[in-house]
């Protein structure tokens, strides 16, 4: 089955996949260039790097990634009650 959104409209064929060696996670690969499947990686360091690229899209590296306590949210609700 052929997704349309993906396929070239001339050839009717696939947009090339990006790849990634065998049980490896392709969205890693394509991001980074390694996951933590990769020898000497590990899950925590590629969970950190998921975390920052999505602080540097939304333009937000400045401000710790790690909520403060109580959170923004938690202030909100104790100043209405
Ligand atoms: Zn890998």
């Amino acid at each position: 089955m052929c997704d349309e959104t993906t396929a070239d409209q001339e050839t009717q064929e696939p947009a090339l996949l990006h790849v990634a060696p065998p049980g490896h996670s392709r969205a890693g690969h394509r991001a980074f260039g390694w996951c933590s499947r990769c020898s000497g990686r590990e899950v925590w360091e590629e969970l950190l790097a998921w975390r920052q690229r999505d602080n540097e899209a939304l333009d937000e590296t400045k401000t710790a990634d790690r909520a403060g306590y109580p959170s923004l949210e938690a202030e909100a609700v104790n100043a209405d009650g």
